[in-house]
Parts: structure tokens; sequence; C-alpha cells
């Protein structure tokens, strides 16, 4: 994907990027092939590849919600792939990005400074540490590759808002759904809306379920990361 297919399928999906917004992508694209030369962020790195299955997939998360101004936390943020992309072209968003890695909290924190973002912040935490001081916080909570929908629901809708909603970034998912709605009524959530599409240029299935919360979550969860992994709920 081009950057001028990248703008045509971006306002297929209502997103009208302003220069500044690409040449604040092309910056960070720059940023993440430098830093990945030496420190592992990222396998893909061809500028196409880079623009349609990080910068572009980071987008479709528009498809089950519309974002304006509301707190967004992105579990497991790796790169910034949702949350930092969504940053940038959804300037009014309050963002929070975690990772249990420091080499990618530092990276991140390099793009920040870079492009003058704010209210952005990265923290070096694991999700379910990070949680025991920030229950029921964040509008949406979202995360894209770092767990089974299980496992991720546990690390991720105790810190969502009553009302609010934890949106998983997935590939082919239907197996893991099925298997995880006990684990999400249990932390209070239900599934409202699974959207399953694919990626422009054949480049695979995309599943992105949507979980809203309806009742605080128990105290109990999330519990430490052995329990969570050798018990899931
Ligand atoms: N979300 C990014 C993406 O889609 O490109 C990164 C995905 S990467 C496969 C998984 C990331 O989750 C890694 O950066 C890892 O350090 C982080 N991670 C895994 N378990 C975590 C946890 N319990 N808390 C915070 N981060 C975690």
């Amino acid at each position: 994907m081009n950057k001028d297919e990248f703008v045509s399928a971006l306002k297929e999906l209502n997103i009208n990027l302003t220069d500044k917004q690409l040449s604040d992508l092309d910056t960070y694209y720059k940023m993440l092939i430098d830093y990945n030369s030496h420190t592992n962020l990222t396998r893909i790195t061809e500028e196409n590849e880079v623009y349609l299955k990080h910068f572009y997939d980071s987008l479709t998360i528009v498809k089950t919600i519309s974002l304006d101004n509301q707190t967004l936390l992105d579990v497991g943020t790796g790169a910034g792939f949702p949350g930092l992309v969504l940053k940038i072209v959804f300037p009014n968003l309050k963002v929070t990005l975690v990772d249990s890695l420091n080499k990618r909290i530092n990276f991140l924190n390099l793009v920040i400074e870079k492009l003058q973002l704010k209210d952005v912040k990265a923290i070096h935490a694991r999700a379910e540490e990070y949680a025991l001081k920030n229950r029921e916080t964040f509008d949406i909570v979202t995360s894209r590759a770092v767990a089974n929908l299980n496992m991720l629901s546990e690390l991720c809708i105790p810190m969502v808002k009553l009302s609010g909603c934890f949106i998983a970034m997935k590939a082919d998912a239907k197996n893991e759904i099925d298997c995880s709605k006990k684990a999400i009524e249990t932390l209070g959530g239900v599934i409202k809306d699974v959207v399953i599409f694919s990626l422009p240029f054949n480049a695979g299935v995309r599943t992105l379920i949507k979980v809203v919360k309806k009742v605080k979550t128990s105290v109990k969860y999330p519990r430490k990361f052995n329990e969570i992994k050798k018990k899931p709920l």
C-alpha cells in the first residue's frame, strides 16, 4: 500500500488526513526503521507494508467506534500499534501506551518528543500490574496481537470504565471468541459487536471484537500473570 493508496483507503473509513498528519506518519516510519536497525521493534520494515499492516491496520478500529476526545489505553502497544497511530490521526484522544518492554517505551518517548504530541504517555509496566491502580479508568482499552482473547480480557477489561469498551484487534478469532464468552462475562463485559473484514491487497483477515463494560470488575481480577496463564478464565 503506497501512500496514495493509504490516503484513499482511509477516505473510505471517513478519515481525511491533513498534510501534517501524513508528515508525522512519515517521520514515525523513518524513526521506526532507524531504531529497528539496532533494537528489535518489528519484523515488518518495508515502507508499503508498514503503511498497510501497521498504520492502516491500526486505524481500522474506527469500524467499531468513533474516536474523539475519549481516554484510550493501548495494552502491549509495542512500537505504538494501534495507540500511537491513533494519537497522530485523532489528536483529541488522551492516549496511554503500556508495554512491559522498556526498549519499546524508550522508542515511543522519542517519537512523542519529536512530534511534540500532547496528552499521550508511554508507560513501562505489565498490564496486570498497571491495572491494580487504574481500575475502571479508561473510556476505551484496546490491544493488538498480545494474547489470546480470554487472557487479554483479564488484562484489559478491569481498566475499562463502566459503559466504556474494550476493543480487541485480532486476525481470525472465531474459536477464541467462542472460548472467551465466559471470561468476558465474569469480568463484567458483554460482546456488543464483532467486525470481520479483509485488509486491502489480500493482506489477511482481521476481526475487531467490541466488548462493552456493564458491571464493575471484581477486585479479584486481574490475577498475577502466572495464574492468568495457568488457569485462564
Ligand atoms: N500491539 C503491538 C502490535 O500490534 O504491533 C505489539 C504486539 S507484540 C506481538 C506484543 C507486545 O505486548 C510486546 O511489545 C510485549 O512486550 C507486550 N506485552 C506482552 N505481555 C504484556 C503484558 N502483560 N503487559 C504489557 N505488555 C505486554
